[in-house]
């Protein structure tokens, strides 16, 4: 805890604000199947973990249609942007030091954020990102939590890709607190699915910093939990 920047610390409350806002009670805890057609996420040799779109449409397809609910309904909204958020502070942090463990990530992140707008469609609900550009949300949690990941991933290349394992961390953190509310079947895939990209991801920015001679400790994971993730293998 001691390690933790002030920054860091900032947005960790600001996340955790916006975690209480989301989360809701009740649900369970239904074991997600295969998806049918072949694997939805594609990994690059470096990590990179991108959705096909296609065969995530065909998964999904060969899944039931299931009610909403409204714990369901709040996380595919706040999970649209908060992907998106992760995609648009690596843009921006790529611009800023160009390293492309940035620019590959936020690609594969614009994948993310496309895959729960397949979802919002399945659902017709809105979709709160229409229109936005980049660094621009709906949500003002995360409009809020964008200004302070660019501010803190801004001050050097290290604080960079702290911010990157940062974002990753909570972007698990999130999921897997959804997971909780979410019994969907088709939500669930793509939870897990985002939750297997988001590993990889965090490898891939701890990997960096370590030879940047950077060092990193766990922010919003266990120690543990993060140790496990980033001493076992990218997962294809
Ligand atoms: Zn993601
Ligand atoms: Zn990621």
């Amino acid at each position: 805890m001691t390690t933790r920047t002030p920054t860091l610390t900032r947005l960790a409350a600001a996340l955790f604000t916006a975690l209480a806002l989301t989360a809701c009670g009740g649900g369970d805890d239904t074991a997600t199947p295969a998806g049918n057609g072949g694997p939805p996420l594609v990994v690059d040799a470096d990590g990179n973990s991108t959705f096909d779109s296609t065969v995530l449409g065909t998964n999904l397809t060969a899944l039931p249609s299931e009610t909403l609910s409204a714990a369901e309904q709040s996380s595919l909204l706040y999970m649209r942007e908060e992907e998106k958020l992760a995609g648009d502070v690596y843009a921006r942090l790529g611009a800023t030091w160009g390293l492309k463990v940035f620019t590959n990530i936020s690609a594969s992140e614009s994948t993310h954020t496309e895959a729960v707008r397949q979802l919002l469609v399945r659902y017709n609900l809105t979709d709160p990102s229409a229109n936005l550009g980049a660094g621009v949300f709906a949500n003002t949690t995360l409009q809020g939590l964008y200004t302070q990941l660019v501010a803190a991933g801004s001050v050097s290349l290290i604080d960079g890709l702290k911010v990157g394992a940062a974002i990753e961390e909570l972007d698990m953190l999130d999921i897997n607190t959804h997971l909780k509310t979410v019994d969907n079947q088709d939500i669930r895939l793509v939870y897990d699915n985002l939750l297997k990209g988001s590993r990889n991801h965090l490898r891939s920015f701890y990997k960096t910093l370590l030879q940047q001679g950077g060092t990193y400790t766990a922010q919003y994971l266990t120690q543990a939990e993060f140790d496990a993730i980033v001493n076992s293998p990218m997962e294809k």
